[in-house]
């Protein structure tokens, strides 16, 4: 990273180019981000064309002060133009020597919905004729005239379509000259022609507005700059910051920057890239660029981009390319991360326009992180903060099974090849519209989504397919920056390919696929085939689920554990699983967990022929009967614990007593037919079995006869769970295994709930140690679901040796919303932002939070070495884990398969709370 910069108080603007620059990269708070790097990118050298940033104070104090500037500012805007002209050696409205600008948003992080670009500005006739001159390009000069007309009538003046349907009105306008003078191409268009169109767009401009276009620079300018700090306030640009909780006091800045033209003829160019590829992080220059162009039109797909390696070969521009290849060593060099930049070559020279750290997919970020730590160009720390933990799923895709894909090459399947942009294997039926694809997604059909090229209408297509295809669009295309953010499989511009809609055919090389038809698409490589291909489990679990792989034969395992044992070093939370059986809990281990931290004991009551025995126990009238019943239930459950813990292998195993209302053992009121059986089981009547599903039926079992409720009522119960722990901790220590069974007693809300089952907990540990003669540590301790087990936390602590918050309940019982029916109420909460996230998966840290921190204060003023920790659905939310971290739990609790996510959240929540510090 760049060195820290100081900065005046005050000061408005700061400069970049080579006499002076006055900002740097740790500057993204007030210049952002792209006005940051910029400075970055001048000070290391890199040939950026100068320019000056206003900050984004200004921006805020705009906004505070009924929308103006700041005391000074024009006369500081002026010396900053006057600044520039000196650097450049050109100048403002000069006729002779005109100094032309871009003039480009930038908050700290890259936010659509913001103004776009306006480039060109400065232009005017008399400027347009010296640039003529200048570069003896008069089409150029009139064409680069009507694109600045055209952006700054649009940005600046307003003129808009106005309704969804109508036509940009500058294109009409265009449109028309088109067809008088009758012409297909923009390119067509003559330098007569531009002039023509010129005309017309100022005379729209005046006609929509009122106003004419204004011909004076230093005008243009400031309209631009009111239009950037204009747009912060847009509604795009609001609901975009309300979305990613962005604050509205940070502004946005601006940056005015001289202009460089791609758009000089076959020696110039523009293009976008990466360091490294983005879609499987291997070291090779990735990108794409466009000859004789402006701006955006790489993006915007009017003209298919040529590959970044292509330049070399280019005579003109090839030179160019060596120097850009030198670049790309040293933005890594110097970022310490992936960079996606910006460039423009003008007649040959190469520019620098923009950088910023690369998004990828999370094959590409291991690997990357792997691969830069080792090369010493990214820190350790970097490595951990930058990953996206929830992105961590897209390495458990399946991927194509090895034989299966080796025949399908065999037989000559492979239909095409294009860009490897989103790894991973896809397989199903092929749609050619979105809507298509959403309809046979909902029916259960893999989907794998082909267009000619996607556009934003096609997200929610995007989403339900497993894979996404297209033929057109490279690198920066919308399906491939779509893939890369959510981490779809896809193959981007596989040009061999012709899809015809009005047909509803896919044609390549002789073969043709009907919609519907199987396809199989190969993110990884870019390989399209036809007919289905099978799919396997992905690398990583092969190696740690079914390891049916060696870890030194997976890359791809290789990269994760670099990354999960470099995080294990950076946090400090535990991290334990949910899990009820053996092979769940092995699974859970081999993904990083450190114990179990919620056995959930009653789905061991559903196994088999268990059931009977349930029933029996909950339908016996009296003691002994359901003392009987439990003694049949005894055996299975201490097996199923003896399971558990050889498989932990000494790792804690916090094993929570019978928690649900008993009427989920039994066949509901309108199942008759389960009914029936049961009564034939029982031996008892079908009047009978109603009866008692009547009588346990809960109007709202939530808050019903359950959790330790159901202890305190039928103490055997509590008893027969006890027993079967402790007998099989005594057996598995007796095979030498180490045990550490922590027993749960959950809802409890009065501490007199929890002595009495302790009670009988130690009573029965006791016994069972004289019985076996075998000696063994455990605890006992509570689950806080309910507020008042919260806010009575230092008496419960008097009792309980841990904590473990339930926040499915805690999120119940805090918010009185039933998470099963909040379904008819929640998504318009979200949509209002009454909530900003679903409670039930991301933790309401204002209200649940609240009552965690009092349970874990109270808790702790008690008993200050109190373990506690979470066993809630938000124990493998990234962000819930940050906050348990924050309020100082000693582990989080999730599924196996979000054990990565926890680990590598957890660890980020660490280098976070360091770093305030
Ligand atoms: P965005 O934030 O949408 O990426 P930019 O400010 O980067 O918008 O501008 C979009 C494009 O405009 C850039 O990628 C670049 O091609 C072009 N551009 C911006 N400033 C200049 C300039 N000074 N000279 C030449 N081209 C420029
Ligand atoms: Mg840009
Ligand atoms: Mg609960």
């Amino acid at each position: 990273m760049a060195k820290k910069t100081s900065r005046a108080a005050n000061k408005m603007i700061y400069f970049f180019g080579l006499s002076r620059t006055d900002g740097g990269g740790d500057m993204k708070a007030l210049l952002g981000g792209k006005g940051a790097n910029l400075a970055a990118m001048t000070k290391i050298g890199l040939p950026v064309p100068p320019g000056f940033t206003i900050t984004t104070e200004v921006c805020v104090h705009y906004y505070k002060n009924g929308k103006k500037y700041p005391d000074g500012f024009d006369a500081d805007l002026k010396k900053a133009v006057a600044w520039m002209e000196k650097e450049t050696g050109k100048k403002f409205g000069d006729p002779k020597n005109p100094l032309l600008v871009s003039v480009r948003s930038g908050a700290r992080d890259s936010m659509p919905g913001m103004m776009d670009t306006i480039l060109n500005l400065g232009l005017n006739d008399e400027t347009t004729e010296g640039l003529k001159k200048a570069t003896g390009n008069g089409r150029f000069a009139w064409d680069s005239y009507r694109r600045f007309l055209q952006m700054y009538g649009d940005v600046v003046m307003g003129v808009q379509k106005k309704h969804e349907h109508d036509h940009e009105p500058f294109e009409d306008v265009m449109h028309q000259l088109k067809k008088e003078v009758k012409v297909k191409e923009d390119v067509e268009l003559t330098e007569v022609h531009l002039q023509e169109l010129v005309k017309r767009y100022k005379k729209l401009i005046k006609d929509w507005t009122g106003k004419a276009f204004p011909n004076d620079p230093m005008t243009q300018l400031e309209g631009a700059i009111s239009a950037v700090f204009g747009s912060w306030m847009n509604e795009r640009a609001i609901i975009y910051r309300q979305k990613y909780r962005i604050p509205d006091d940070w502004g946005t800045a601006v940056n005015v920057q001289s202009m460089v033209f791609g758009n000089m003829g076959e020696d110039s160019a523009t293009g976008v890239a990466f360091t490294r590829d983005p879609a499987t992080g291997e070291n090779v220059f990735y990108g794409e660029y466009l000859v004789d162009a402006q701006g955006e039109d790489v993006v915007a797909g009017v003209r298919t981009p040529l590959h970044i390696s292509d330049m070399a070969k280019d005579k003109n521009i090839g030179p160019a390319f060596k120097e850009l290849d030198k670049v790309r060593k040293t933005l890594e060099k110097n970022f310490g991360d992936v960079q996606d930049f910006e460039f423009t070559i003008e007649k040959k020279k190469l520019y620098m326009l923009q950088t910023r750290n690369g998004k990828r997919t999370a094959l590409a970020y291991v690997k990357i992180a792997h691969d830069m730590v080792k090369e010493k160009l990214m820190t350790p720390e970097h490595a951990i903060k930058s990953g996206d933990p929830e992105a961590l799923n897209q390495l458990l895709q399946p991927i194509f099974d090895t034989k299966a894909y080796e025949q399908a090459r065999k037989e000559g399947r492979l239909m095409a090849t294009g860009l490897a942009a989103g790894p991973g294997a896809a397989t199903g039926v092929v749609a050619f519209s979105a809507n298509k694809a959403e309809e046979w997604a909902k029916k259960g059909k893999g989907v794998v989504l082909a267009r000619i090229e996607t556009s934003p209408e096609d997200l929610r297509g995007m989403i339900a397919s497993n894979g996404i295809l297209t033929c057109r669009g490279g690198v920066s295309s919308h399906a491939a920056l779509v893939a890369r953010q959510m981490g779809k499989v896809c193959v981007a511009g596989a040009g061999d390919i012709e899809i015809d809609y009005h047909k509803g055919t896919l044609k390549c090389k002789g073969v043709t696929l009907k919609e519907g038809d199987a396809i199989s698409i190969n993110g990884s490589t870019g390989e399209v085939f036809h007919g289905a291909i099978a799919t396997a489990d992905s690398e990583l679990k092969q190696v740690l689920v079914a390891k049916t792989m060696k870890p030194k034969d997976s890359k791809v395992y290789q990269y994760y554990d670099f990354i999960m044992t470099l995080a294990d070093k950076f946090r400090t939370l535990g991290i334990r699983t949910n899990a009820d059986q053996p092979d769940q809990v092995e699974n859970a281990i081999a993904f990083g967990a450190e114990g179990i931290g919620l056995c959930r004991t009653e789905h061991m009551f559903f196994e088999g022929d268990r059931i009977i025995a349930v029933r029996e126990m909950i339908l016996a009238e009296k003691e002994s009967d359901r003392k009987e019943a439990l003694a049949t239930l005894l055996p299975y459950q201490q097996k199923d614990f003896e399971g558990i813990f050889r498989a932990l292998a000494g790792r804690p195993a916090c094993i929570r007593l019978l928690d649900p209302p008993l009427h989920e053992f039994l066949p509901q009121q309108d199942n008759k037919k389960g009914q029936q059986e049961v009564a034939e089981q029982l031996n008892t009547t079908v009047a009978e079995v109603n009866r008692l599903v009547h009588e346990l039926h809960e109007f709202n079992p939530m808050l019903g006869f359950r959790g330790c409720r159901l202890g305190i009522v039928r103490p055997e119960i509590s008893e027969m769970q006890a027993r079967a722990i402790f007998q099989a901790a005594a057996a598995v220590l007796k095979e030498g295994v180490k045990v550490k069974p922590e027993i749960m007693v959950p809802l409890v809300g009065f501490k007199k709930e929890l002595d009495l089952q302790v009670e009988i907990i130690h009573r029965v540990a006791k016994e069972v140690m004289k019985e076996t003669g075998k000696k063994f540590a455990y605890s006992v301790g509570t689950m806080i679901e309910v507020p008042r087990g919260c806010i009575t936390a230092d008496e419960i602590a008097e009792t309980a040796e841990f904590f473990s918050f339930g926040t499915n309940d805690l999120t119940q019982t805090a918010l009185g919303m039933s998470r099963d029916d909040s379904g008819s109420f929640l998504p318009r909460y979200q949509e209002l932002e009454i909530v900003k996230n679903n409670p039930f998966a991301s933790i309401d840290e204002t209200g649940v939070g609240q009552l965690m921190k009092i349970g874990v204060d109270k808790g702790r003023s008690k008993r200050n070495d109190l373990k506690i920790g979470i066993c809630g659905e938000h124990g493998g939310d990234p962000s819930s884990v940050v906050f348990c971290h924050n309020i100082g739990l000693n582990y989080v609790s999730c599924s196996p398969f979000r054990v990565p996510i926890a680990r590598l959240a957890a660890a980020q929540a660490a280098l976070r709370a360091a770093a305030k510090k």
